[in-house]
C-alpha cells in the first residue's frame, strides 16, 4: 500500500471540507499537516510540542479540539489501544472499515481496507438494527522489518 502523499491529504481535506460546509481553519489544517508528516502514530501531547514549534500559544484543549474535528470529518483514526492519532489513508472514503495493523517493536502503524470485515460488520449490524457509523480495529503484532 502506497501512503498519500502530504499535499494530497491537506488537498483531499480541503475539498472536503469545502462541500461539507465545514472550517478547516489554519490551526485544524496545521494539526493535520503534522500528523500526515509522521511515519507512526503520535499522541495528543507529542503534537502539541509540534504545534507549539509554529503556535507557542497551543494549549491541550487546543489540540483535542483539533483533533476531535478531523476524527468528525475521518480524516484521522484514533488508536484507542496506544492513545494515539493516525492520519486516515483513505480520505475521501468515510465509510470505510479500517485495520490498523500497530506493530509493537517499532510502533509502525498501518492502515489496510478490510473489505471482508466491513461487509461482515454491516450485516451484524442490518440483524441487530444497530446503525455503525465508524469502525477501527486494532491489530497488535510485528511489522515485517521488525521480524526479520
Ligand atoms: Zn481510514
Ligand atoms: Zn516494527
Amino acid at each position: 500500500m502506497k501512503s498519500a502523499s502530504v499535499e494530497s491529504i491537506l488537498v483531499k481535506a480541503q475539498k472536503m471540507c469545502e462541500q461539507r460546509a465545514v472550517r478547516l481553519t489554519p490551526q485544524r489544517q496545521q494539526v493535520l499537516r503534522l500528523m500526515a508528516e509522521q511515519k507512526n502514530a503520535i499522541s495528543a501531547y507529542d503534537l502539541l510540542d509540534l504545534l507549539r514549534v509554529s503556535e507557542p500559544q497551543a494549549k491541550p484543549p487546543t489540540v483535542y479540539r483539533a483533533l476531535d474535528f478531523l476524527m468528525e470529518q475521518g480524516f484521522i483514526h484514533k488508536i484507542e489501544s496506544t492513545n494515539s492519532y493516525v492520519v486516515c489513508h483513505h480520505v475521501g472514503e468515510p465509510l470505510h472499515t479500517s485495520a490498523l495493523f500497530i506493530c509493537d517493536s517499532c510502533g509502525q502503524v498501518t492502515e489496510h481496507h478490510a473489505d471482508g470485515i466491513d461487509q461482515l460488520l454491516k450485516a451484524l449490524a442490518f440483524k441487530t438494527g444497530f446503525v455503525i457509523q465508524h469502525s477501527v480495529l486494532e491489530t497488535h503484532g510485528t511489522c515485517s522489518n521488525c521480524t526479520k
